[in-house]
């Protein structure tokens, strides 16, 4: 069982294709694009009331620019909202479901507009792509619009999920890495990796490294939700699960240091 799920100038890019093996020059990124997938908790602060954290947003959104200026990778961003609303709170609440999903969905529209303030401020040219039409506010999903963005060194968020009901955000990351070929998920959590046993409950328990997608699932450890784990898993995409809590990790996980754990086929 487990525990946790828990250059500005063109980047280079290389045969490489999502899920390929991952290669690395002295200054490059591990991957040439990547899905980073935000958690909505991230966004939100232990040492805040806010719900929207702008200190904690400030400094993902520097270490962002960073990566991209300092590695040349092209970063699509996905974005949680449970800083804001889950579905199935609403739910056992009595909520129609799909109207609670609805509220989430619009929650990680709230945090894709507050991301792409900091990152501009920052000076990091940034698109919102929503996967529910809001043409007042960004730009609707368009994969091959996405690709050329992040061709011309922009990062994409992407807002809103899949836009359906019934999923949480790791799907749609798994899906947007899949479009546009990433060449990896990096799926940002307040946890450090995956464990041999919840940390929380078994003193004993270990980080795992690397692990295989059969032995994750042969294994139960969670890595993160089934549906996006099989997207990834038949796609050969790997999947870095690390803590976005810790400063400078966003840029060590772009640049192939060892953190979190690494996911792989
Ligand atoms: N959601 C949805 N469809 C999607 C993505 C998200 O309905 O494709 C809703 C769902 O209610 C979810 C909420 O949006 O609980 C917020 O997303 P998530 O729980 O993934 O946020 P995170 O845990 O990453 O903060």
């Amino acid at each position: 069982m487990s525990s946790a799920q828990g250059p500005s100038g063109p980047a280079e890019r290389t045969a490489q294709g999502p899920g390929g093996p991952a290669e690395r020059t002295a200054q490059g990124p591990r991957w040439p694009r990547v899905i980073l997938k935000m958690s909505g908790e991230a966004r939100a602060s232990a040492a805040s009331d806010e719900t929207v954290d702008n200190g904690t947003v400030d400094r993902i959104a520097t270490e962002i620019a960073d990566a991209r200026s300092q590695l040349g990778v092209e970063i699509g961003v996905v974005i949680g909202g449970g800083n804001i609303w889950r579905g199935a709170a609403g739910e056992s609440e009595g909520m129609d479901r799909a109207t609670s999903d609805h509220m989430g969905m619009l929650g990680t529209v709230i945090n894709a507009l507050a991301l792409q303030d900091a990152l501009e401020r920052h000076g990091q040219p940034t698109r919102v792509q929503s996967a529910i039409e809001m043409a007042a506010v960004c730009e609707p999903y368009i994969r091959r619009r996405a690709i050329r963005h992040l061709e011309k060194g922009r990062v994409v968020v992407f807002a809103a999920g899949l836009g359906s009901p019934f999923f949480t955000t790791d799907t749609p990351a798994a899906l947007r890495a899949a479009e546009i070929g990433a060449g990896a998920v990096l799926k940002g959590t307040a946890v450090d990796g995956v464990y041999t046993a919840d940390p929380r409950l078994d003193p004993t328990a270990t980080r795992i490294l690397t692990l295989t997608f059969d032995d994750a699932l042969r294994q139960d450890l969670r890595v993160m939700d089934l549906t996006a784990f099989t997207m990834c898993r038949e796609n050969g995409i790997p999947v870095l699960v690390f803590d976005v809590m810790q400063a400078g990790n966003i840029v060590r996980a772009m640049a192939g240091e060892p953190v979190g754990t690494l996911v792989t086929r």
